[in-house]
């Protein structure tokens, strides 16, 4: 029998660019970036999709207020194919369709991997000019065998400006840039980076300090993409399944809107 290739990668025919979205740390807001990226990506007239590979937080579903949602799986000769869930224009496949909350906990190293794996490869993405994949927070073993699995375009590092996010974040970007591995790194964005009341969209407060998502961007030599504000109701909006673009003119719409420009 022929020995698997761990290299081989997962064939997404149609699929012309994909970004993983990561960060050192889980509840920075990668995952409240990506959603966003992916709607402000399709806002833009791209075909997109997002891909929420964070099967230990799985958070796309409450996100886009998809929670109740099963996707379709069809049958094409002997293959299966499942069918991702449309919302804001952006085709969403997330682990957290098809587990419950609690019982993802069990689900370990290389059942992981290859859940992840397969969903991805099982997924019918169609025609998408930019997949999204929210990666797991960390460096372990599922991040590492999906970057070598994926023709990736690059990668975004999520942060927020404390140091020892900043730490995380600088580790996250190593597990790209390894003897066998180089993926690019698109650059930086800084999440929280101060806070803004709803009510005085003027007003900022430095909450976790200043300049963290620069020093991260330029140790690492790429640029800093976004700093985005810490903002009252987003928490609110992404819990109740509106992500901030349901609301046009949310105040940190436009910053969204920037990045996927720069990422485009
Ligand atoms: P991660 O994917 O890194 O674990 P999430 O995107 O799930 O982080 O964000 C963690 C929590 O913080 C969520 O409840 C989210 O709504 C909230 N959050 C994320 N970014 C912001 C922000 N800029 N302002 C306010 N709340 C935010």
């Amino acid at each position: 029998m022929k020995p698997q290739d761990p290299f081989e990668k997962i064939a997404m025919p149609g699929v012309k660019n994909v970004i993983v979205v990561a960060s050192g740390k889980g509840g920075v807001g990668k995952s409240t970036v990506s959603a966003n990226l992916a709607v402000a990506l399709a806002r833009e007239g791209y075909k997109t999709a997002l891909f929420d590979a964070d099967l230990y937080g799985p958070s796309a579903p409450i996100f886009f207020g998809l929670q109740d949602q099963k996707p379709e799986v069809i049958k094409e000769g002997e293959h299966e194919q499942i069918i991702p869930i449309e919302k804001y224009g952006v085709k969403i496949m997330s682990i957290g369709f098809f587990i419950l909350s609690k019982k993802s906990l069990i689900w370990r190293g290389p059942a992981a991997t290859a859940g992840l794996v397969q969903l991805l490869s099982t997924t019918q993405w169609g025609e998408t000019d930019f997949l999204i994949i929210d990666f797991p927070p960390g460096t372990g073993d599922i991040q590492l065998t999906t970057i070598q699995k994926l023709n990736l375009t690059g990668a975004i590092l999520v942060t927020t400006p404390q140091h020892i996010a900043l730490a995380d974040a600088q580790k996250a970007a190593d597990m790209f840039h390894t003897p066998l591995i180089q993926v690019p790194v698109l650059g930086v964005v800084e999440n929280m980076s101060y806070f803004t009341p709803t009510q005085h969209p003027d007003e900022k407060y430095y909450l976790f300090g200043q300049g963290g998502g620069e020093k991260l961007a330029h140790q690492l030599g790429v640029p800093l993409l976004a700093k985005i504000p810490l903002v009252a109701d987003v928490c609110e909006l992404s819990d109740s399944g509106k992500t901030i673009f349901s609301s046009a003119d949310h105040l940190i719409g436009d910053q969204f809107q920037q990045l996927a420009q720069q990422v485009s």
